[in-house]
């Protein structure tokens, strides 16, 4: 990559987007696009296409996707599906067309059968049965993995994959319908700090395992591997370190200091039990997380908490 090639970011405003314009801009790249959901549908076939054939991109990060937490996955299954599997196809196709270098496609830890072996190995891939919650989210992710690789077996494209474990960091969503467990937690936490009450409510059972990885490493992690890295399937992008959902809420209470209770309601779901990912891969490239999880907490504590209005 030279600092004048032309980086298109899908999900420039993100948080992973976001991250990874940050992180391109420190290293001295100086023409990055970017299109915002209103100037860009990306589910558009015709509008991706016209985009890609104006700009013709040398180099696409995929960052663009519909997330959510476990709640927000199990609601909306088919906006999960559709969105994702448009957005993904829509860019893939597009970056073919029209003389794209290289494109990097974003995944997520939930593409592994609920129940394969700890931590999970790339290998795991297609071995089992998927967690019910975000089976549709994980099927399109599946499905992109498998488009990257086809493309480059039928036309050589030079189509990578990345898999991150649960990432946090700036301009996260901490919409508590619709968020994953760290912000919800660290939004729920600076409301009863706030606001004195009694307690917190966690849901589930807290037994769940989770890993945890900072933004700003995934977008370190993601410039250096579409530096460096080019061959079908996928690698994993984590620290290789868990902590129960429990034991996350007791970080995020101590680093918020507040002092009340903790209830658990556990008519809320636990998906899968543990995701943990084997990052033997990554290491042996050469990269790893820099950010601890009470330092990146607090950072990202800072970052927002004088934003909301309680
Ligand atoms: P998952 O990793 O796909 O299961 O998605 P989440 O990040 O949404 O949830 C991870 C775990 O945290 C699940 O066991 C949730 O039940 C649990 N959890 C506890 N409190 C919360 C909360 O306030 N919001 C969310 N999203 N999850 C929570």
């Amino acid at each position: 990559m030279q600092p004048t090639d032309k980086i298109y970011v899908a999900g420039h405003r993100g948080m992973v987007g976001s991250a990874i314009v940050r992180r391109l801009q420190q290293e001295g790249f100086n023409n990055i696009i970017g299109r915002t959901s209103s100037e860009l549908d990306l589910r558009q076939q015709t509008a991706v296409d016209a985009f890609f054939a104006a700009e013709r991109p040398d180099y696409v990060f995929l960052a663009a996707a519909k997330v959510g937490g476990i709640v927000a996955n199990n609601t909306y299954r088919a906006e999960f599906l559709y969105d994702n599997l448009m957005i993904q196809s829509n860019i893939m196709q597009a970056a073919h067309l029209h003389g794209t270098t290289k494109l990097m496609f974003l995944g997520s830890s939930c593409i592994y059968p609920k129940l394969a072996p700890q931590p999970l190995k790339e290998e795991a891939l297609l071995t089992g049965l998927l967690e019910p919650t975000n089976e549709p989210y994980a099927i399109a992710k599946i499905a992109g993995i498998k488009m990257a690789d086809a493309y480059r077996a039928q036309y050589g494209s030079h189509f990578i994959s990345v898999m991150p474990t649960n990432l946090y960091g700036p301009n996260d969503n901490y919409d508590l319908e619709r968020s994953h467990v760290l912000p919800a937690l660290i939004r729920k936490f600076h409301t009863a700090k706030v606001t004195n009450a009694p307690e917190v409510v966690v849901w589930g059972t807290g037994t769940p395992l989770r890993e945890f990885l900072h933004a700003d490493d995934m977008a370190d992690a993601c410039v250096f591997l579409m530096k460096t890295y080019d061959e079908p399937g996928f690698l994993n992008i984590g620290i290789g370190e868990d902590i129960s959902i429990a034991d996350l809420a007791r970080l995020v209470q101590r680093v918020i200091g507040y002092e009340g209770r903790l209830v658990f309601d556990t008519s809320k779901p636990d998906g899968t039990p543990r995701k943990l990912m084997d990052v033997t891969r990554l290491s042996n490239r050469g990269w790893k997380a820099r950010i601890g999880l009470e330092e990146g907490i607090r950072s990202v504590y800072e970052g927002v908490k004088d934003t909301w209005v309680v």
